[in-house]
Formats: C-alpha cells, structure tokens, sequence
C-alpha cells in the first residue's frame, strides 16, 4: 500500500480523505484508509485465503461441490509460489467432481486451458456430464413431483 506523502497528505487528512495514494474514497469516521484499500491490503497480505474464498464463492455460484478444507488448501499450494503471481489455477481432475479432498490439483493457466478443450473435445466426457445431468433431474422429480 502506497500511502501519499507531505502535502498531499496533509491536505487529504483535513479533507477526511482515504491517505492511500491515487485513492479518492471517503473511509469511515475514525479511519485514514478507505474500505476498499483495505481490502487490496488484506489480499496482497492473504493471498492464498483470498483465492480460497474466490473458489469457494465462485464454485458455489456454478452449482460446483465445494468440500475442500482451508488447511487441505494449503497444503496443496506449498510446492509454488501460488497466489503472489496467477500463474496458476486450482483445477479438478475428475471435472464431473467438485472440489473435494483427492480430485485437486494445481495447474498452471496454459495446462488447465488445454485440458478444458481435450475435455470439451472427448466424446467419453460429454456421456459422463449427459448422465450426471439426467440423474439430477431425476433427482429433482423426486423431491418435487
Ligand atoms: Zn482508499
């Protein structure tokens, strides 16, 4: 975080303006930083809870089973420097799987890309996802018809 410095900084503690640099928000009474800096903040220092919280939301929003611990998490990312660049993705090995313990592994972007179009591209694959498909629906029947 770059704060501003001299007048600049001065002038923005009167004004009651976040003390962040380029930054123009107003942050709460009590505050010299604004929300979202301190966000930004909080990511560069976490950089491997905020990944796991994006999945986690993200996967949630795709109707993705979400299993996977924090500490399994970690784990996981040890071995790369995973998070400081993104270079790399969390990917499933099994993708008719969620994210659970043993269908996870790290990946970098250009691996993860050309395994989605070997997948998409797989007549075996497509016949796996149809039937997951077609026993969710039989599951939906049940609970509601
Ligand atoms: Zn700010």
């Amino acid at each position: 975080m770059k704060l501003c410095t001299g007048e600049t900084l001065a002038r923005k503690i009167k004004k009651g303006k976040c003390i962040v640099f380029r930054c123009t928000n107003t942050p709460r009474k009590q505050r010299r930083v604004c929300c979202s800096c301190m966000k930004k903040e909080w990511r560069r220092k976490n950089p491997k809870m905020d990944s796991f919280a994006h999945i986690k939301f993200h996967a949630k929003e795709r109707g993705i089973i979400f299993t996977l611990t924090f500490e399994e998490f970690v784990k996981l990312t040890e071995e790369c420097d995973f998070g400081k660049r993104r270079l790399f993705h969390v990917d499933r090995i099994d993708a008719i799987r969620g994210y659970e313990t043993g269908n996870v592994q790290i990946l970098t972007v250009s691996e993860n890309v050309a395994k989605g179009n070997r997948e998409r591209m797989c007549p075996r694959y497509q016949a796996a996802l149809k039937k997951r498909f077609e026993k969710e629906e039989a599951d939906f029947v049940k609970e509601w018809y």
